[in-house]
């Protein structure tokens, strides 16, 4: 049969998957332990596909609640989530087709493990650092592996950020958030994130703040209808990378509320 699920090595000791273009997981994998990060729609085994690339002990790490995140969690034992995100993803754990996904798979969500800043996953020779994001959603946490330089950020700073939906944080508040994170531009050179074929460069996370910025300060006359998820009065507000470094994407975009109130 068909896999939906691609596998591609980032470097000798990090895969990404794949999940038919809808969502991205990782694998990292450490001399002691591997971290699964984020385990994406559960629409295929996703424990068998991981144990073809490793037989190391699991440890299973969601950086936020949303079901193409963490819907994947029902082939393993247990898996962290950060403890604000616990009633969305219950929310969405609870949704008909997903019980009946379970029931045919005869399979059920773990419960969750909390996480929080500061908490630390030794892999061996391998380290990730948990830091709060809160935004996307409030528990969105960004994962460092520290030795690569490489930060894992789920959806929370993402080429195509979703910021319309009803449990995001007030544009202003995700500014403020993204600016006392900044430092992390000293500890990481890349970005790996929620939607993605490849690394992006750390440079995103500034220049997706400034995007939300010019949507706070009315720079708006471009922004065009998003017609593809989330709320009728979301819009789709494009931003410019102009630090003359490379990026993957023709354009990255804020999608946010039009009636959203954007005052400090
Ligand atoms: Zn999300
Ligand atoms: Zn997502």
């Amino acid at each position: 049969m068909q896999r939906r699920c691609v596998v591609r090595q980032i470097n000798d000791h990090i895969y990404l998957l794949d999940d038919d273009k809808q969502a991205t997981g990782y694998l990292v994998i450490g001399k002691n332990k591997a971290a699964v990060i984020d385990t994406m729609n559960g629409v295929e085994d996703l424990y068998a596909i991981v144990r073809e690339l490793t037989d190391k002990e699991l440890i299973v790490i969601n950086t936020h609640g949303h079901p193409d995140h963490i819907m994947g969690n029902i082939f393993f034992d247990k898996a962290y989530l950060h403890p604000a995100d616990f009633e969305l993803a219950k929310q969405f754990c609870s949704d008909p087709s997903f019980i009946e996904r379970c029931k045919n798979w005869n399979l059920k969500m773990p419960a969750f493990e909390p996480m929080s800043a500061g908490d630390i996953f030794d892999l061996g020779g391998l380290t990730l650092e948990v830091y709060e994001c809160p935004g996307h959603t409030s528990g969105s946490v960004l994962l460092l592996l520290k030795e690569d330089r490489i930060l894992f950020t789920g959806d929370a700073i993402n080429h195509h950020i979703w910021l319309q939906l009803e449990d995001c944080s007030p544009l202003p508040e995700i500014v403020n958030t993204l600016q006392s994170l900044l430092f992390l531009e000293e500890k990481a050179d890349y970005v790996l994130h929620g939607h993605t074929w490849d690394k992006e460069d750390i440079g995103i996370m500034r220049a997706m703040m400034n995007g939300i910025q010019e949507v706070i300060d009315g720079k708006t006359t471009d922004d065009v209808k998003y017609e593809w998820f989330g709320s009728d009065d979301a819009v789709m507000h494009v931003y410019q990378i102009d630090d003359g470094r490379t990026y993957l994407q023709e354009h990255h975009a804020v999608i946010y509320k039009r009636s959203q109130d954007k005052r400090v």
